[in-house]
């Protein structure tokens, strides 16, 4: 028997709507590329988003196209989400960070139609422009007073002028909720990226996910600043979890540096924001060289790669902002885990606490999680057996669009992660590698984030990284790479004498070497595969 509730398909279109009913006066703040701070609230950014539906339409652009943004967090960016979304196209976000080859592949493997970009890439999509086969219009975000004189781009359309052409009597229309709704790709450590397919529904319950207590705990009183950007995996959902209960946003444009992101927070007395942990090291930089605080800060959620302890540790003890750090991915929405903590570990003394913290917390309702070995058996939730992170749920992908990488779930609709992972008895979760980053020494794991982490410990270690290398007794073993801090001496001997009791013996890394940098992917991070490739023939020491 089925029960008798409605039917109502879960879509976009009414998380702005709700909000601007119910938080009409509620601010939208932006920074913006053209210079000035641009404030808005959820009833103005409604009416626009409308505009921006209708102008889709009036271009022709129907249900299922794909209508491609490149650009910042920012007012514009935001409406776009909704008024491609809510008209039934698919909002695809492209990575400006990326190369501009991959760029170009992106947008030529969605067969987007249109394309919408921030003043700051009219250079690149100038450059970019004759190999973007599929797209018809071109639509600058700014208004006429900052479009340029002449461009290259072909019939290059002011974003302003196409909004003010428009009316806001628009209803927003009604359709399946498994509609494709938003296209991100993967930046991928190796080979081509592969674009990750939202719906409204699994977009709608990944923010009720976002808002929940012991998600994000988002509300009506938080004045978030996304700093993550709308281009990276739905800035982690920020931007739909903020209408749905009314938050204050504030979006910073490209201004991410220690200096003003201190300044955004202070200005609009953040309570809240969430990022990766480089761009929080340099507002921690800047507190300390300043004697600034940000005392309105109530959280920060720290995510797409691993948080040190040591900035856990400050934000929280020095600064009085909880950290809750967290863990995703681009196919999952990208949330997988929260590290709100449980009642009793609040007393629990700081050091045992940290250790708690710096796991990446518990899966958030709706996603299932398990770890298994090489052969697929599920392994303990002990907190110290690792093996592969597998996950399921409705907000995480079934396959890559137009099948690309083939079938990437099995018939229990597990996805493998890529991840490897402990759980504990009490559901907090650890990543411990990168499943092909996992260092394999005569048959045992060694985790190279562990060694990383150690050794950044270190006050003259700038930056650490960790990679297998060919071993002719134990298969592999580790070898450590280090950007020293300018100034330092550090030495071999040093590093090894530091890492001596905080590491596993057997997983002491057989060699160091000093380099000045370390290359990383568009979403920083470290791109292990190509320094795999690098040091390929490099000769350990003790090899
Ligand atoms: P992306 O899809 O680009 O967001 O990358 C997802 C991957 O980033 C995950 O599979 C993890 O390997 C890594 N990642 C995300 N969050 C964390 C975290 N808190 N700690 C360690 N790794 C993380």
């Amino acid at each position: 028997m089925l029960g008798l509730m409605q039917d109502r398909p879960l879509l976009i279109s009414q998380l702005l709507e709700y909000a601007a009913i119910y938080h009409p006066k509620v601010e939208i703040v932006s920074k913006t590329v053209e210079g000035p701070t641009h404030r808005s609230n959820y009833a103005e950014i409604h009416r626009r988003a409308k505009r921006a539906a209708k102008a889709l339409a009036a271009l022709g652009i129907v249900m299922g196209d794909r209508v491609a943004t490149l650009a910042w967090n920012g007012y514009r960016h935001f409406e776009l989400y909704y008024g491609i979304s809510g008209m039934g196209a698919v909002c695809h976000t492209v990575n400006p960070r990326l190369f501009p080859e991959q760029i170009a592949y992106i947008a030529n493997h969605a067969e987007d139609k249109a394309l919408f970009f921030d003043l700051t890439f009219l250079p690149l999509v100038e450059k970019l422009a004759p190999q973007l086969k599929s797209v018809r219009h071109w639509v600058l975000m700014t208004d006429r007073a900052h479009m340029p004189k002449a461009s290259s781009v072909p019939n290059l359309l002011c974003y302003e002028e196409l909004l003010a052409a428009q009316s806001e009597d628009y209803a927003w229309p009604s359709f399946d909720e498994r509609t494709a709704s938003s296209l991100c790709y993967t930046s991928g450590t190796t080979g081509n990226p592969k674009g990750v397919l939202y719906a409204h529904r699994s977009t709608v319950l990944h923010s009720f996910a976002v808002c929940m207590g012991d998600t994000l705990a988002l509300s009506s009183r938080d004045s978030v600043l996304v700093v993550v950007p709308m281009f990276h995996a739905n800035a982690w959902g920020l931007v739909y979890a903020a209408p749905m209960c009314g938050a204050k946003l504030v979006l910073p444009g490209p201004h991410l540096d220690g200096p003003s992101v201190h300044a955004q927070i202070e200005a609009e007395r953040c309570t809240m924001s969430a990022g990766v942990p480089t761009v929080w090291l340099a507002l921690l930089n800047y507190l300390t060289e300043t004697g600034k605080r940000i005392d309105t800060v109530k959280k920060f959620v720290i995510g797409g790669s691993a948080a040190p302890r040591s900035m856990i540790e400050t934000f929280q003890e020095k600064y009085g902002a909880y950290v809750i750090h967290a863990w995703g991915m681009t196919e999952m929405s990208p949330l997988g885990t929260t590290g709100m903590l449980k009642p009793a570990m609040y007393d629990w003394p700081v050091q045992k606490r940290l250790d708690i913290q710096q796991k990446q917390g518990r899966a958030v309702y709706g996603v299932d999680m398990k770890i298994v070995d090489d052969e697929g058996r599920e392994m303990p939730r002990d907190g110290k057996a690792f093996g592969r992170l597998l996950v399921r749920g409705p907000w995480i992908t079934s396959g890559y669009f137009k099948g690309e990488g083939g079938s990437v779930i099995d018939r229990e609709d597990w996805f493998d992660t890529g991840d490897v992972a402990t759980l504990d008895a009490d559901g907090f979760m650890q990543i411990t590698d990168r499943s092909k980053d996992v260092i394999k020494s005569g048959g045992e794991w060694i985790s190279s984030i562990d060694l990383e982490n150690a050794a950044v410990g270190h006050a003259d270690v700038k930056e650490a990284c960790v990679i297998g290398i060919k071993h002719p007794k134990w298969q592999e073993r580790p070898l450590l790479l280090v950007i020293r801090r300018p100034g330092t001496a550090l030495d071999r001997a040093g590093m090894l004498k530091y890492l001596e009791g905080k590491v596993a013996k057997w997983w002491m890394p057989d060699d160091v070497v000093f380099v000045d940098e370390l290359p990383h992917t568009a979403t920083g991070k470290l791109l292990k595969a190509k320094l795999r490739e690098e040091y390929a023939d490099y000769k350990l020491p003790t090899a």
